[in-house]
């Protein structure tokens, strides 16, 4: 493929859990992807060498999404390096489990600024600078769906998540831009594992229809069939991806 014809992603939290797969996913369909990350240079680096090694394009960008300013340099930099932008997967998030008599402002503010602000003004420069034809994927959660104690703040910053994937779909249709939520059940990442002893994600993993918990994969797989031109008809929408966890 000639550089100028292959496409651009940009995942953001790209370099570890779920947007490590999302972004080996997508390099693996031809991409060349952007692995943005906040602290840890070491995985960055090192999964963006892995991609570059086996022939893939991959660059390591480190922007704070919860920073507008970090966020509009993330951006121009994607477009001064390869010229374009194609797909956005707004994939960094981070969350507290506890009840919301127990949240403190800033816990509550720490966890809005990265799920929801950075999302959003991501999604505002997506908006300004995507190609015609692009796609946005925005990772929601399937916890919107259950009423599940100390979910109460991380649900609340995924259920803006659908709204913004909705309002953001009208938005760009006419430019053919597709924008749609992602929202997986428990999947087994540091994220997920934190606070919860094995017996408690034994009781989850029973929760699925499917009878375990995800794998990165299962989420990265999803993300690659609704960015695939296969998906042209898909806009707007929240794919709950969490072998029948909830429905
Ligand atoms: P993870 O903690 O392994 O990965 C999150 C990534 O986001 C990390 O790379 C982290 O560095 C990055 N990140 C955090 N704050 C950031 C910031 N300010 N700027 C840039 N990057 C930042 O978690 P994960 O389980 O892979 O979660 C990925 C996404 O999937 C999140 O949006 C999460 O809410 C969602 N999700 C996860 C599960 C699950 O069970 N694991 C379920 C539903 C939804």
């Amino acid at each position: 493929m000639k550089n100028d014809e292959r496409k651009v992603a940009l995942i953001t939290g790209g370099s570890r859990g779920i947007g490590r797969a999302i972004s080996k996913r997508l390099s693996k369909m031809g991409m060349a992807v952007v692995i943005n990350y906040a602290k840890d240079i070491q995985s960055a680096e090192e999964l963006a060498a892995e991609i570059n090694k086996k022939g893939g394009e991959a660059l390591a960008i480190k922007a704070d999404v919860s920073k507008i300013e970090q966020i509009g340099e993330l951006f121009d930099t994607v477009i001064s390096r390869f010229g374009r932008l194609d797909i956005l997967v707004n994939n960094a998030g981070i969350a507290t489990y506890k009840r919301i008599e127990e949240f403190s402002e800033e816990e509550y503010d720490r966890m809005f600024n990265i799920n929801v602000k950075g999302l959003f003004f991501c999604c505002k420069e997506a908006a300004r600078q995507m190609a015609d034809g692009g796609s946005i994927i925005n990772i929601g959660s399937t916890v919107t769906r259950v009423m599940m104690p100390n979910y109460g703040g991380y649900a609340a910053t995924k259920g803006a998540v659908e709204q913004i994937t909705k309002v953001l779909a009208k938005e760009l249709g006419n430019r053919n831009i597709r924008v749609n939520t992602v929202s997986p059940g428990p999947v087994d990442t540091i994220l997920f594992r934190q606070g919860k002893s094995e017996e408690q994600i034994d009781h989850l993993a029973q929760m699925a229809a499917l009878g375990r918990i995800g794998c990165v994969d299962d989420i990265a797989d999803m993300v690659g069939v609704l960015v695939d031109e296969k998906s042209r008809w898909v806009t707007g929408q929240n794919i709950l991806v969490n072998g029948g966890f909830a429905a």
